[in-house]
């Protein structure tokens, strides 16, 4: 048989738990309904989690925060090429149909990165070990994906970046 101690000793537990569960979406999260819906621009990167923070900061420079859609998929250029399946290419069209149609963004930004993974098991594991070759390669991807994609959306603006490990974001110009 329970005593109220031991009751009240399981009651503190429980609510200490669920103060445990709730306080971090409390302290760290803040209402989506707080920020702005004016996005402009539909971003594709590379999934690589090592890039997101200068991605963020390198957008932020570009006064675009709060002000674009974000998809990632591994090589980023290199999905739209069907790698590694055709329907990696046709979830970026899809993303792309439904962040024109919902939010009339006006402009793709596709980030590429030094030494991806996803460009080293398609092209070449020892890509990233020649630095001009593998700019190279990515130029070759970021055109392809720059010429299909103005093919379908004429209107919409296009710039393609190169991001280093060193932080550098270089602007890369289609073949
Ligand atoms: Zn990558």
């Amino acid at each position: 048989m329970m005593t109220n101690c031991s009751y009240q000793r399981r009651w503190i537990l429980h609510s200490l738990l669920s103060a445990s569960i709730l306080l971090p979406s409390l302290s760290f999260s803040r209402s989506v309904a707080a920020v702005p819906l004016q996005p402009k621009v539909l971003v594709l990167s590379c999934i690589d989690y090592r890039f997101f923070e200068n991605e963020q900061i390198f957008l932020n420079d570009k006064n675009l925060a709060h002000q674009y859609d974000w998809t990632a998929l591994a090589g980023a250029s290199l999905a739209l090429s069907g790698f590694p399946h055709s329907e990696d290419a046709t979830a970026f069209w899809d993303q792309l149909a439904i962040s024109e149609k919902l939010h009339h963004i006006k402009k793709v930004i596709i980030i590429d990165h030094q030494d991806c993974g996803a460009y080293a098991q398609k092209i070449d594991t020892n890509l990233s070990k020649n630095p001009e070759q593998e700019k190279q390669i990515h130029r070759q991807y970021l055109s392809q994906a720059y010429q299909e994609i103005l093919t379908r959306y004429p209107q919409l603006e296009i710039e393609l970046y190169f991001a280093t490990l060193a932080g550098e974001f270089i602007e890369i110009f289609p073949n």
